[in-house]
């Protein structure tokens, strides 16, 4: 038995058979190939047969995962199609008399690395495109095209997923993810959290495990974020015990669904769901979420190549407003910056990012961006019961201009002869600025809603993404608590409902701390609801 350490992204244990996933099929390849014109006509066979297979990918994902899933695949087949890899491997073939899969592999190579070299972080990001294209392309050439067969339980191994890859494998049959790379907000923990199975990141597990090792035992526990390889008895049986629990713990708030959340004495709480697209709806409807608390507008904006029109933006928000028929959706605009970018948004290096233009900022300094979203929100307002949210105030004339914004685009529409509903308007409490002055802030707004992410960031001076100094990143700091505290206050005396959608909504610690203060609303992923509507249904 071996022992391997890592992240946890969900607390879940799961016993399956590994796969080992390797981003290049390891087989020899023979470099040089003396019939050129042959080996032009096999790539070409093998690009028909890979585009045939990415069409077929983007099909089903668009139908089971939502367009925003599906642009990955689509922006793939344009890279398969692209003049300046198609030269080069035309080159290499014709030229350099190199077997079809010599050159496929050495221009993934170099495209990859290229784009990797670059400093746009959304360029950079389009590396791990060229690669899973190209070995796509390869594994067609090498016979080993098809898709990756799994086991009934199967714990993936991998250094970290393509985002083909994983709209590729049968989600059935995954049991947990270990990964020896990947972050909490990469591709496969957004999958893993909202599959709600063990995901482990930054583990470490040596890259000496290879695709031998498939078919071996293997325990992922989220809980205490641990991966277990053969395990032995004893380990297996602890595990057993343990899944046991977790099975009936979850059993057992399956009698949650269709109850209110409610404490004893009578305190209402709507437990709302956070949310990236619409690919998230099956975790949100599964788990009975009351409503939609947080709408990541900018998961719309990244991995594309341009801004997403009016029509996707709109489209995008009415799916996920029909599909909650009647229940809230607060969908925040565009909170762009920082560690999230795309290219075609031009936006600058800067030295604090952070500090930067990012949030309300961009769409402040950004009208017509500003103006698209808001159309496509009051749009699909029409729809349903939406909210419209803030990120990132600092300051009253901020979130004036924004009202005063909202309602032009209201009568913009109006006059158009478009129907709208009449959308609650509320902010983001993330910056101590807005804390400082949340009573002023409280007269302006229908609602109030914690980003405990950011604000623990901006009150702690401490970079959220520096996982070099997670040990201070403390959520339960005495200073953040007692701003958690004045928020509520400030909403309640001012009329408004206040809500927390940051991770340390999902908290069950402070739970009962959070509804003393006043707080209403949390919306947390959507595996947290029916846990905490036990816990709350429990309080006095
Ligand atoms: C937060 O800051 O807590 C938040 C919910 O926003 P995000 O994590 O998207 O910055
Ligand atoms: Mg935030």
């Amino acid at each position: 038995m071996t022992k391997h350490y890592g992240k946890s992204i969900f607390p879940a244990v799961a016993i399956g058979k590994i796969k080992v996933i390797e981003n290049l099929p390891h087989q020899a390849i023979e470099t040089h190939a003396e019939n050129s014109e042959e080996q032009w006509q096999l790539l070409l066979e093998a690009k028909a047969e890979t585009d045939r297979q990415l069409e077929e990918l983007f099909e089903k994902t668009s139908k089971e995962l939502g367009e925003e899933l599906a642009n990955i695949i689509d922006v793939q087949r344009l890279m398969l199609s692209d003049g300046d890899l198609n030269d080069s491997l035309e080159e290499m073939i014709k030229i350099d008399s190199l077997s079809a899969a010599e050159a496929t592999k050495r221009a993934g190579k170099e495209f990859s690395e290229f784009f990797a070299s670059l400093d746009d972080p959304y360029m950079k990001a389009r590396s791990a495109d060229v690669l899973d294209v190209t070995n796509r392309l390869l594994a067609q050439l090498l016979g080993q095209g098809g898709q990756t067969t799994l086991y009934d339980s199967t714990v993936i191994v991998a250094d970290d997923l393509m985002p083909s890859q994983t709209l590729t494998l049968d989600r059935k049959k995954i049991a947990a993810f270990a990964l020896r790379k990947g972050s909490a907000s990469s591709h496969t923990a957004i999958l893993a959290k909202s599959m709600s199975i063990p995901c482990l990141v930054q583990t470490d597990i040596p890259t000496s495990l290879g695709t031998e090792s498939d078919g071996k035992d293997a325990i992922v526990d989220g809980e205490d974020a641990v991966v277990y390889i053969e395990p032995d008895e004893a380990v297996l049986s602890e595990m057993q015990k343990k899944i046991k629990r977790l099975e009936k713990e979850r059993a057992g708030l399956e009698k949650m669904r269709g109850l209110e959340t409610i404490t004893k004495s009578g305190k209402k709480i709507s437990l709302n769901a956070n949310i990236g697209g619409v690919g998230d709806l099956p975790a949100v409807l599964s788990n009975d979420a009351e409503g939609i608390g947080l709408f990541r507008s900018e998961f719309l904006y990244l991995d594309r190549n341009n801004y997403p029109s009016e029509d996707e933006l709109f489209e995008a928000y009415r799916k996920v407003t029909e599909a909650m028929d009647g229940k809230q959706v607060i969908i925040r605009t565009l909170d762009i910056g920082a560690d999230k970018k795309a290219d075609y948004l031009n936006l600058d290096d800067e030295e604090n990012p952070a500090l930067g233009l990012r949030g309300i900022r961009v769409c402040i300094e950004n009208e017509a961006v500003f103006n698209t979203q808001l159309r496509a929100i009051y749009r699909a307002s029409a729809y349903g019961n939406v909210a419209i949210m803030f990120p990132m105030i600092t300051s009253v004339w901020e979130v004036k201009h924004c009202k005063e914004q909202a309602a032009k685009i209201k009568e913009q529409l109006k006059n158009e002869g478009v129907k709208t509903g009449e959308p609650e308007l509320g902010i983001m409490i993330e910056t101590p600025a807005a804390v400082m002055i949340s009573k002023d802030l409280a007269k302006e707004v229908a609602f109030f809603s914690v980003g405990t992410n950011d604000l623990t960031q901006y009150t702690l001076a401490i970079d959220r993404q520096n996982s070099k100094i997670d040990r201070f990143y403390d959520p339960h700091h005495p200073a953040v608590l007692e701003m958690l505290r004045l928020i509520a206050k400030s909403a309640i005396e001012n009329g408004i409902w206040a809500g927390i959608c940051g991770e340390l909504g999902a908290d069950p610690k402070l739970t009962k701390s959070f509804i003393e203060m006043g707080y209403t609303e949390l919306s947390v992923s959507p595996g947290y609801i029916l846990g905490l509507r036990e816990l709350i249904r429990e309080m006095a």
